[in-house]
């Protein structure tokens, strides 16, 4: 490597560096066995991630790319055998106000994107809400946030992407250049065909924003009800208005989540974007049409707010307590700056370490109550942490077709994940055997679609699964980019010559 030009520092291993290893080496969730890959190599440029694929090939050591290690299947921990290409500080984000873009790198979190973003002319993307999740992973694999019924996913605002295949060359991928890359890599999440180095991605004026938020709660025996009601509503948002979120939670009735979009029981939220430039309407529409679909229910709470504020509000920080803020630091407005300042902040090793544990799929079909009274037998055994959550998949995640890019999941109502966050051994047992048993009684539900930045260990047929009918065209376009399979990872696309 030095002979490249590259600094030794850039690339750590035990016997030269124990304390920057293990560092390096943060292995968030603890359901899986502690690896200890050969190195880490931490790039600062596209020429140093070009330098490692020509020494990594002539070495034959595998590089398992890690840009924010979010990874729900541990896929960016690499192995014993490999080394880690950690991409921390190709982090930079420039924004071009003139043409509504910015450029990142992939090791930038989704905190400080969002900051930055908002404080250099009130911009905002639509992103997910884990604010230690990086662009690098999320960016590729989808990206779903409340914001992409309106402005769809992280991919569908991809304007242009670099990456470094696996000869070493950089390669520049837009709709006129590398135009398979550029199908492939919308949607290829941990498939593996290129380093990427670089996003260039469209943003919208946030601050001309003005949302409505319509929580309505429930107990958690009126899950089957829920499902129905909330099955109608998308119909209702499908004729009426489709770009309204609509996101349903469900744990027990003791849960705290703590969380904006979390509460106990069951609560649905509907969210209204009013943007000038694309979505004018009002949300008097949706004010007059909810109470009658979501009737019985136990509260019911409007909101209007600023994109701001909404982000404060929903953004999750998988942090310690002790390091989040709380209202005694001082006045709303205070407290903005602050947590802007503490996004700024973010790095990968405040995620809080944990046992973590998500299954998820998607549904296409419309169910009514009397089909849940089986999986509301297992939902009512619900041990207090784990969480159902149901996510609308339509308006702009729906309107490109299943086969313009990777990204299969286009023709479904919605998604259903199934996750469990806690500290202790035996909680997560418990939550585990519960998942695995409701996501085994709604299994008549599933579509046999699983969102690939959900990825899951051990997840049988997870090819079909991520990239469904597109699989055998990224199969072809993996083979003419990468046809000794050099880029190989435990859930990456194979070439012909591997299948
Ligand atoms: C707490 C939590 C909350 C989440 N919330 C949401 C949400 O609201 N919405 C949503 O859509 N998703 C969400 N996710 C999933 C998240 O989008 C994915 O885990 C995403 O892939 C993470 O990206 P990363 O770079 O942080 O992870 P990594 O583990 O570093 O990477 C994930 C995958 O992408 C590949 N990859 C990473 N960097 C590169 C690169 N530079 N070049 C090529 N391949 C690369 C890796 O090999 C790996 O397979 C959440 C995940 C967690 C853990």
């Amino acid at each position: 490597m030095k002979r490249l030009g590259i600094p030794s520092w850039k690339i750590v291993d035990h016997d030269s560096n124990a304390t920057s290893y293990n560092k390096y080496n943060y292995q968030w969730n603890k359901v899986f066995d502690v690896v200890f890959p050969v190195a880490f190599f931490i790039p600062s440029s596209v020429c140093d991630v070009q330098a490692t694929v020509k020494c990594g090939w002539a070495a034959r050591i595998q590089l398992v790319p890690n840009s924010g290690g979010h990874s729900y299947a541990g896929l960016s921990l690499g192995t014993n055998h490999s080394i880690v290409v950690d991409f921390r500080y190709m982090n930079s984000i420039d924004i071009n106000d003139e043409d509504e873009s910015f450029t990142v790198g992939p090791g930038a979190l989704v905190g400080p994107i969002n900051a930055k973003l908002w404080r250099n002319g009130g911009w905002g993307i639509a992103l997910g809400n884990c604010m230690t999740v990086a662009i690098g992973g999320h960016g590729i694999g989808g990206g779903y946030g409340i914001y992409s019924t309106l402005y769809g996913l992280v991919i569908d605002n991809l304007l242009e992407i670099e990456m470094v295949d696996a000869q070493g060359n950089a390669v520049t991928v837009n709709p006129n250049r590398n135009s398979d890359l550029w199908w492939a890599m919308r949607g290829v999440g941990p498939g593996y065909i290129g380093l990427v180095t670089s996003y260039k991605l469209k943003m919208f004026k946030a601050k001309n924003l003005k949302l409505t938020h319509v929580r309505v709660a429930y107990k958690n025996k009126d899950l089957p009800l829920v499902v129905e009601q909330y099955t109608k509503w998308l119909d209702w948002a499908k004729r009426n208005n489709e770009s309204v979120n609509a996101i349903v939670s469900a744990t027990s009735d003791n849960h705290s989540a703590g969380f904006e979009f979390t509460g106990s029981g069951v609560e649905v939220h509907l969210v209204h974007i009013q943007d000038p430039d694309i979505q004018p309407t009002s949300s008097e529409a949706v004010l007059n049409a909810y109470p009658k679909y979501f009737t019985n229910s136990t509260r019911t709470e409007v909101q209007t707010a600023s994109y701001i504020d909404v982000l404060i509000a929903t953004s999750y920080t998988p942090i310690a307590p002790s390091k989040t803020l709380s209202v005694a630091d001082g006045t709303f407005e205070n407290i903005r700056e602050k947590k802007l300042d503490f996004f700024l902040s973010l790095t990968k090793e405040m995620a809080t370490i944990t046992y973590s544990y998500t299954k998820s799929y998607f549904v296409d079909k419309k169910f009514r109550a009397k089909d849940l009274i089986d999986a509301q037998k297992v939902f009512a055994k619900i041990t207090p942490n784990p969480i159902v959550w149901f996510t609308s998949e339509q308006g702009a995640v729906a309107a490109p077709r299943s086969t313009d890019c990777a990204y299969v999941h286009r023709d479904n109502l919605y998604n259903v994940r199934v996750r469990f966050d806690g500290p202790q051994y035996d909680d997560f047992l418990a939550a585990k055997s519960w998942i695995d048993e409701f996501v085994d009684v709604t299994r008549f539900m599933d579509k046999g679609e699983t969102y690939q930045n959900f990825p899951e260990k051990n997840l049988k047929n997870y090819l079909h699964r991520y990239y469904g009918k597109n699989l055998n065209r990224l199969i072809r376009i993996k083979t003419k980019w990468d046809p000794y399979g050099y880029f190989r990872s435990e859930q990456s696309i194979p070439t012909l010559f591997q299948t």
